[in-house]
């Protein structure tokens, strides 16, 4: 079924507003914008503060760590690229950094029975194609240690 193209993931199409974002994972670090004039992170990355309406906003470098807002289990592929994938994991993380900063993304190598709301995660980067890498996340504690 599988042609090479087909195997390809989605690719992201990086604009000046979120361009950092996608740069700083190829670094494996997790940045998101906050606002320089009153501290309030934004995410998804957008040009004005959504506190104090400033334009004032550049990328820091989080934690990494997370809660489990959200999930669900995906048993159907919407891509061919995900079809040998199934069934996988699309969560809502909180990010400890401020209260309701989430982002969205997987949970992986994590047993689906100890998948639940509110356990603690930890950023894990996946380089999935060349010059794409992913923020995942696994249970805390569970990172792999890499050199
Ligand atoms: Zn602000």
């Amino acid at each position: 079924m599988s042609t090479p193209a087909s195997l390809s993931p989605p690719i992201p199409a990086p604009t000046p507003l979120t361009a950092f974002f996608w740069e700083s994972l190829t670094n494996r670090q997790l940045s998101i914008l906050r606002c320089q004039n009153c501290g309030n992170y934004v995410h998804y990355p957008r040009p004005i503060c959504n506190v104090c309406l400033s334009e004032d906003l550049a990328p820091e470098v989080v934690s990494g760590k997370g809660t489990l807002y959200a999930h669900t289990w995906a048993t159907q592929a919407f891509h061919p690229y995900y079809v040998d994938k199934l069934p996988y994991c699309l969560a809502v993380v909180e990010l400890p950094e401020q209260p309701g900063l989430r982002i969205t993304s997987n949970i992986i190598d994590t047993p689906r029975e100890q998948v639940h709301g509110g356990m603690a995660l930890e950023v894990v980067f996946h380089e999935i194609s060349p010059g794409l890498t992913l923020p995942l996340f696994v249970a805390e504690g569970f990172a792999p240690v890499t050199a």
